[in-house]
């Protein structure tokens, strides 16, 4: 019989939260049950709350930031145990043998990997998500939390850190590159830690001063406010690689032009406008406009283990089941230091 869990849902895009549950599956041979410790509110659980990018399923439990311990493990589990520290991310399936599948890049499985949450699994039930005491996840789809990262500070990793480090890696962010992050939210904050860790000269690119402290505490060489009237232009020619991570519309025209020739600017934040640039921006330097989603369950690992051995791990603000909906707002207006991760103790009734 499946089992039946607290959770926060949201009936209807921009409806508020409120408490109910939600089943889980009974354990299978492969599963693992989470209790469900802490989960992060990433800007993509706004957007799929509030149907922005269409498609969404109500009701809806978001969260794919989630880190917890394991409760119980399925008769043939051999990676995990009861006691274990673990997280799950953005998703719980894929289709495990389409080439992307089989070189552990599950986020671009052709078959469509299986959402954490607003998804359906292969067998059509509808996934919900993190903000909930417990959920029943495959082994193959868990990532173990290092022992140093407390659980609050490594839900955020499950997201906004593997968004980050993988382009960070694929684009080459090392000793001599010079990287910027462009929006300073919770992907951003993440960005910035861990391109300084892996060696690259970081410079933030925000739209006011009102972070510098902070952005230069998390490892940034260098901090630029867009509001200021020329900020951009006088970087032409800087950056190997920038990482957008804003979730709303950015010039890309002035942004592609602080690239060296061969840079590349590599959208995560994920607005649902289509964006434009003029090609002469990208012509005059041979540069890129790119985009980069999520990362596989082993590069997840990876980041986590890089965390863990540099002491990186998420800025957050712990909030009740009672702020889960002012917190939205407040993510928005750009109110966030850093990120929101709910305690999942205060969702029972
Ligand atoms: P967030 O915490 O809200 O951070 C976004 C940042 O963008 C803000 O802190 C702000 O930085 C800047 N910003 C916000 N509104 C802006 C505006 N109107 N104009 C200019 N800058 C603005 O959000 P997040 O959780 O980091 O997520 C960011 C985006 O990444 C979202 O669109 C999300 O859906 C997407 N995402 C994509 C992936 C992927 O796999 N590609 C994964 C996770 C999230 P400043 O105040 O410093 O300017
Ligand atoms: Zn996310
Ligand atoms: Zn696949």
């Amino acid at each position: 019989m499946p089992t039946t869990v607290p959770a926060l849902l949201t009936d209807a895009a921009g409806a508020a939260f409120h408490r109910g549950t939600v089943e889980r599956r009974d354990l299978g041979p492969h599963d693992v049950a989470i209790d469900i410790a802490f989960a992060g509110i990433c800007h993509s659980d706004i957007h799929q709350a509030r149907e922005e990018w269409g498609g969404a399923i109500f009701p809806m439990v978001p969260g794919h930031e989630i880190a917890g311990t394991v409760s119980a493990v399925g008769s043939e589990v051999e990676r995990y145990a009861v006691g274990d520290r673990v997280g799950v991310g953005c998703f719980v399936d894929s289709c495990r043998e389409c080439e992307y599948c089989l070189a552990g890049e599950e986020q671009f499985c052709l078959k469509g990997n299986v959402g954490t949450y607003n998804a359906r699994g292969y067998d059509g039930e509808v996934t919900y998500g993190g903000y909930s005491t417990a959920v029943v996840v495959d082994e193959r789809y868990v990532l173990r939390i290092p022992d140093g990262i407390e659980l609050d500070v490594a839900a955020p990793l499950l997201c906004a850190g593997i968004t980050t480090y993988s382009p960070l890696r694929h684009w080459g962010a090392g000793p001599g590159k010079r990287v910027a992050v462009v929006g300073l939210g919770g992907l951003g904050h993440m960005a910035v830690q861990l391109a300084h860790a892996m060696g690259a000269e970081v410079t933030v690119i925000s739209r006011t001063r009102s972070k510098e402290e902070d952005g230069r505490r998390l490892g940034a060489d260098h901090y630029v406010a867009t509001s200021e009237e020329g900020a951009l232009k006088a970087l032409r020619n800087t950056f190997d690689l920038i990482i957008n991570t804003v979730s709303a519309d950015v010039d890309i025209d002035r942004l592609a032009r602080t690239l060296r020739v061969g840079g590349s600017l590599v959208y995560v934040g994920a607005p649902s406008e289509r964006q434009s640039f003029a090609v002469f921006s990208l012509i005059g330097g041979r540069r890129s406009v790119a985009g980069s989603n999520i990362g596989g369950i082993r590069e997840t690992q990876e980041m986590l283990d890089f965390c863990g051995e540099h002491g990186i791990g998420a800025v957050v603000e712990r909030i009740g089941a009672d702020d889960v909906t002012a917190a939205y707002d407040r993510v928005v207006d750009g109110g966030a230091r850093y990120r929101y991760v709910i305690d999942t103790a205060t969702i029972p009734a």
